[in-house]
């Protein structure tokens, strides 16, 4: 028991003393600045300038190999053989398909991880052929996320191009399945924690950041009763009524903006047929937020709801969780070194950032790990899972130098 205070009581100092340590956004804004003014940094940004044509055709050409979550091997091994040409210090896929760059600093430096994640949301099969019009490229997944997968190759060619020398390691992760069950990141998280020191999901975003993940559960609820024909006698009801007097009621519940919260129902279902009774009728919920408590809250004041309204006309309730992700958030973060570094480079990269803690991508997996992690990206685009999807081109290329400031601003040079 001693033992334990003793130990509990070093983390204590320990955690206090690294939040005493963390400085102001305006001192890493002037670090920011003093390292855009390296020759080597400007010599990075000139590669990048000179090359805006190749960046845009490689950026289609990847975006055109379609990567359904579970199918991500064509696009991997492509991005595979572009990353071979590096000389990288390691190039490998781990068990879950992840495939992991290295490029290793000079030592002495932290462990800085970014990752992109490879899958779209589109099915098998799906020609992809971008289009260009108006400043924009048009292609399903353009945006979601090859955008940033392509800014990551372009920053680990800036860089060497440059001879930039890091000293901390820089470890370029392109992920599967982020779009359905996290399994990529969550196998990259759980293999190597305790080794990573920040950790920087390049998803959506370009002006901002998130330093929290929302929480989202999901869930089917069914009203089960005994059916029966159109002309049946009633009482007993079709299951139809308590499910219609329990999405009115739930749409009544208050549901909180500050922690920001949502709830949506948007699909029902009962009977197949017109002239029976629904022995079975459910429907969806799909309940967000940034706190955990409210979630559980609201949750249990659905319940009461369903409850009341079986009973009311003696049916039961049946519950299917769907999925459930909490929301990941660290104590203290929105002030930690990662949050205040990533403002001073937004700001010195030339944006105004929100910084939000409602993100819902891979960052959340870290998070959940106890690893410091922002979300964020490389370029503004629209119509993310949608075959209408776009990105604007020239603000990609700020997006991309931004992307390389930060890398360079949390290894570190010499
Ligand atoms: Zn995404």
């Amino acid at each position: 028991m001693r033992r334990l205070i003793a130990v509990l009581a070093l983390i204590v100092i320990t955690t206090s003393a690294s939040y005493s340590q963390v400085k102001t956004v305006a001192e890493y804004t002037q670090q920011v600045q003093a390292l855009t003014g390296r020759a080597d940094l400007k010599a990075a940004n000139d590669y990048l300038d000179r090359n805006h044509d190749a960046i845009l055709r490689e950026w289609i050409a990847i975006t055109e190999i379609n990567a359904p979550s579970g199918h991500e091997q064509q696009r991997a091994k492509y991005i595979e053989s572009l990353l071979r040409k590096y000389k990288l210090d390691d190039v490998h896929y781990d068990s879950a398909g992840n495939l992991i760059a290295v490029r290793k600093g000079t030592g002495g430096g932290p462990v800085i991880v970014f990752d992109a994640h490879m899958d779209t949301v589109f099915q098998p099969g799906l020609e992809i052929k971008a289009t260009i019009r108006d400043g924009k490229v048009y292609a399903p997944g353009i945006g979601d996320d090859t955008r940033n997968v392509e800014a990551l190759l372009v920053t680990i060619r800036a860089l060497n191009q440059a001879k930039v020398k890091t000293k901390g390691d820089l470890v370029f992760v392109f992920t599967v399945e982020e779009e359905t069950t996290f399994k990529g990141v969550k196998a990259y998280v759980d293999a190597n924690k305790g080794k990573i020191d920040q950790y920087i999901a390049l998803d959506g975003g370009y002006e901002g950041f998130t330093y929290a993940g929302i929480g989202i559960n999901w869930y089917r609820h069914h009203f089960i009763g005994p059916g029966g024909h159109t002309r049946s006698r009633t009482p007993p009801y079709s299951a139809t009524l308590p499910l219609a007097r329990a999405i009115e009621r739930i749409y009544q519940l208050t549901v909180p903006t500050n922690p920001s919260s949502n709830l949506n129902i948007g699909m029902l279902g009962g009977s197949e047929v017109v002239n029976a009774k629904a022995s079975d009728a459910w429907f969806t919920v799909d309940l967000r937020s940034t706190s955990n408590e409210v979630i559980s809250d609201l949750e249990k004041q659905i319940k009461t709801i369903l409850d009341e309204e079986a009973a009311r006309v003696g049916m039961t309730v049946k519950t299917d969780m769907i999925s459930a992700s909490p929301a990941a958030s660290i104590p203290g973060h929105r002030e930690s070194y990662l949050v205040r570094m990533a403002e001073a480079v937004h700001r010195v990269a030339g944006f105004e950032p929100p910084i939000t803690n409602a993100g819902s991508n891979n960052s959340s997996a870290a998070l959940l790990a106890g690893i410091s992690s922002i979300s964020t990206g490389a370029g503004p685009c629209d119509g993310s899972h949608s075959l209408a999807e776009n990105c604007e081109i020239e603000p990609f290329y700020k997006g991309i130098k931004k992307t390389m400031l930060l890398e360079v601003a949390l290894a570190g040079v010499e």
